[in-house]
């Protein structure tokens, strides 16, 4: 066979079964049971969720719901649902502002495991085949890929990267064709256990966001979870100094019970594109492609996405090289958005770093456009071309300039 054609007995290997991997192997057997067809999927998974954890805070973002339950007639069970977000509360140095989610629109706090492994079991139960194995290798030839894994050898059509940002992947797809992950952050994940008397309307029910001062981290945030507080810290080379010192700010303090965790988890989130996502005979989704938004992540929404652009692309085009760039076509309002991405993060990070959050907060709260932008920039629901656009506004910017070059003047006396 021809490399346009993806034969469909041969089929396509997955590796990760992580949501972008779920979501392309759903949509390659959905799309192709509409079609009269069928087609053999086979995810790898090297961890057993449950005792393994993919880090993540588990705030699933609206409209992942309505994207699960129209590309896949799939329902989040409602027993998943710990506490259902009302909002934001943004920390400057001394301001606050709280920027409400639409109540329409709610992002859901879960269990990420849980979600995890819900997925990857209906996943299974529409005919995927899971291999709870790890992947150590793959090979390209001009008429198929060999997937080696612990369990043996699997022989495909094509190959999904939905591995996320693992090293290992990272350098077996660099070392075949020439791949280059993701820049990205380190996060430090803390969980807190407050009395059971705090549960009902923990943090309000709302995400607390901060900016802090400290040269090597980019922003912290405590998110209620159903008996716990999830802590975040994500930065540069951040370690357990930085989340102490993170937890020792007297404004993140009076967030959290008492008695401290004493397990921190590690994990990296992606911050721009990866080189070669795509290529002859493989497409790499989810944070393996780095296509996820530079700041506020969404990255489960954007995993499920591309995975189902990637599963779309192999049926409707074949596995070749030119057909891959019909991938990156899809991809293309997401990859021209993180140069917006980028300019935003560069503002929040110089700000930080030189000024203070305190004019801005104070300025959003009489306007509502700049509100709006603060909104989209830590809910992520807008994309930053219309973050920009509203912080551009020549308006905003000629009100946010004098009182953001004075914080700066001030705070560098
Ligand atoms: C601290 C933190 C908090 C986050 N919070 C949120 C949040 O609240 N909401 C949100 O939407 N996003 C959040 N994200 C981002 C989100 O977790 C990711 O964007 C998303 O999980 C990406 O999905 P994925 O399928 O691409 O990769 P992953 O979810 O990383 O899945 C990759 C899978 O591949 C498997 N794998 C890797 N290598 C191999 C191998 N060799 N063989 C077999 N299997 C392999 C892994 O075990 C894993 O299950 C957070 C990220 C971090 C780090």
């Amino acid at each position: 066979m021809g490399e346009n054609v993806l034969e469909r007995d041969k089929g396509v290997a997955i590796i990760g079964g992580g949501p972008g991997g779920v979501g392309c192997a759903l949509t390659l057997k959905s799309m192709a049971r509409e079609r009269g067809e069928d087609i053999r999927v086979v995810v790898f998974e090297g961890k057993r969720f449950g005792e393994h954890y993919n880090q993540c805070a588990g705030v699933l973002s609206h409209p992942l719901g309505e994207i699960l339950k129209e590309s896949f007639d799939l329902e989040i069970p409602q027993t998943m649902i710990q506490r259902v977000i009302q909002g934001y509360v943004l920390y400057g140095d001394r301001e606050t502002i709280v920027l409400e989610e639409d109540p329409s629109k709610p992002s859901l706090a879960v269990q990420r495991v849980e979600l995890d492994r819900f997925l990857l079991g209906e996943a299974e139960k529409r005919g995927v085949e899971v291999i709870h194995s790890r992947v150590t290798d793959v090979e390209f030839h001009s008429h198929e890929v060999v997937v080696y894994s612990w369990s043996g050898t699997c022989r495909a059509s094509a190959v999904v990267g939905a591995f996320g940002l693992s090293k290992a992947m990272s350098a077996c797809f660099s070392r075949r064709v020439g791949y280059v992950s993701p820049p990205h952050l380190e996060t430090l994940v803390a969980k807190f256990y407050p009395p059971d008397s705090w549960l009902p309307g923990l943090l309000e029910d709302m995400i607390h966001v901060f900016l802090p001062p400290f040269p090597r981290t980019e922003f912290g945030a405590l998110i209620p979870k159903g008996d716990h507080i999830t802590v975040i810290l994500a930065g540069w080379n951040i370690t357990t100094n930085d989340m102490e010192a993170f937890l020792a700010l007297p404004k993140v303090k009076n967030l959290l019970p008492p008695k401290g965790p004493s397990d921190f988890f590690k994990g990296r989130f992606p911050t721009g594109l990866a080189k070669r996502f795509h290529g002859h005979r493989y497409l790499l989704v989810g944070d393996a492609s780095g296509l996820v938004r530079p700041f506020k992540g969404k990255g489960i929404n954007t995993a499920v996405i591309t995975g189902r652009w990637a599963a779309a692309t192999l049926l409707d085009h074949g596995p070749s090289l030119e057909a891959s760039h019909h991938y990156r076509e899809l991809c293309r309002e997401l990859m021209d958005d993180m140069t917006y991405g980028r300019v935003a993060r560069t503002l929040a990070s110089l700000t930080r770093r030189y000024s203070s959050l305190d004019p801005v907060i104070r300025e959003a709260k009489r306007d509502e456009s700049l509100k709006e932008a603060l909104f989209y920039c830590v809910s992520g629901h807008a994309p930053f071309k219309k973050i920009m656009k509203n912080l551009g506004h020549p308006g905003t910017l000629g009100r946010l300039l004098p009182p953001l070059l004075s914080s700066l003047h001030l705070n560098r006396q």
